[in-house]
């Protein structure tokens, strides 16, 4: 079984977004959101950060209160103001909040992870330059980089979040894979598994599928990451039967804060 690495597909995408970067006078400037309460956004915060600043983009973390009112009033602020290119702001928000109510005000030209409806719908039909949240791209990224043909395959995405499983299922749709979307509803999901020969996990859950029941020689892309005592781990226990799965950590999580930058640099193209 191969492991599939992100590592070096990660550093040639932010290589180029560098070299791009480097030619602009005006340098591309991202603002963050963040729910200061919650300790994963913080981390996958930090790394964003660090990503930006070797890239030669500005980076502003803004620290929010939890009010509904704040974040429009923010949000309202950032769409007018000209010197911000891309506008993001951290999941999960705070309790009681609702989510869609604050992302649907970030202007879809600054919304750097895709996730309010314009950038949604114009993947949907795929238009022409589309923004992809960022964990969607990523996985398709690494799809093309280790040439995995999807035309014709059975592909099942276990997951339907806006941010992963709905998304990267109209990409492999477009790619011309014949695509299932499996849920916490779905009945018998190993019968799923033991028919698909690409395996998209998307679930947030710890080990929650079991590669011992994926067809012999099936491809799994994991895009979980989960900090337990014993280490980091995935969605999917993975398996020898299996021809491929992607490293955790060092597989999608390193790919996605690259196309995260990629997103920025296309938020700045269509505000420039
Ligand atoms: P999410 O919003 O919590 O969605 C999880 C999805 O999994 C839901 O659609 C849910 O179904 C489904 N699910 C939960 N339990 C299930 C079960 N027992 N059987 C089948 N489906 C089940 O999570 P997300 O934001 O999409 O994130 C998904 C994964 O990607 C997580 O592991 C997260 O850590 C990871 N992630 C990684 C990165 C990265 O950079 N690598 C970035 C973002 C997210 P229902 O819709 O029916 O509830």
């Amino acid at each position: 079984m191969e492991y599939l690495s992100g590592k070096e597909l990660s550093n040639q995408i932010k290589e180029k977004v560098k070299e791009e970067v480097a030619s602009l006078t005006r340098k591309p400037h991202m603002v963050v959101l963040v729910n200061p309460n919650d300790e994963s956004s913080l981390g996958y915060v930090r790394m964003q950060e660090k990503a930006a600043v070797q890239l030669g983009i500005r980076f502003s973390l803004i620290t929010m209160k939890d009010s509904e009112e704040e974040y429009i009033a923010k949000i309202k602020e950032l769409n007018e103001d000209k010197d911000v290119d891309a506008i993001m702001v951290t999941r999960p928000l705070f309790k009681g909040a609702d989510e869609s109510l604050i992302i649907n005000e970030i202007n879809p030209s600054k919304d750097v992870d895709a996730l309010n409806p314009l950038s949604l719908g114009e993947l949907f039909i795929c238009k022409e330059g589309y923004i992809a949240p960022a964990t969607a791209q990523a996985i398709i990224e690494l799809i093309k980089a280790y040439k995995i043909e999807v035309k014709g395959k059975e592909v099942l995405v276990v997951g339907r979040s806006i941010s992963v499983g709905k998304p990267v299922s109209m990409m492999l749709l477009e790619m011309n894979g014949t695509v299932t979307i499996a849920h916490s509803r779905s009945l018998d999901l190993p019968t799923l598994l033991s028919r698909a020969d690409i395996v998209i996990a998307a679930v947030g859950k710890p080990h929650l599928l079991d590669a011992s029941a994926c067809k012999e020689g099936a491809i799994v892309i994991d895009a979980g990451i989960h900090y337990l005592e014993g280490g980091i781990v995935g969605d999917v226990k993975p398996n020898d039967k299996l021809r491929a799965i992607s490293k955790v950590p060092g597989g999608v999580g390193t790919i996605t804060t690259a196309c995260l930058m990629m997103n920025v640099l296309k938020c700045y193209r269509r505000n420039n």
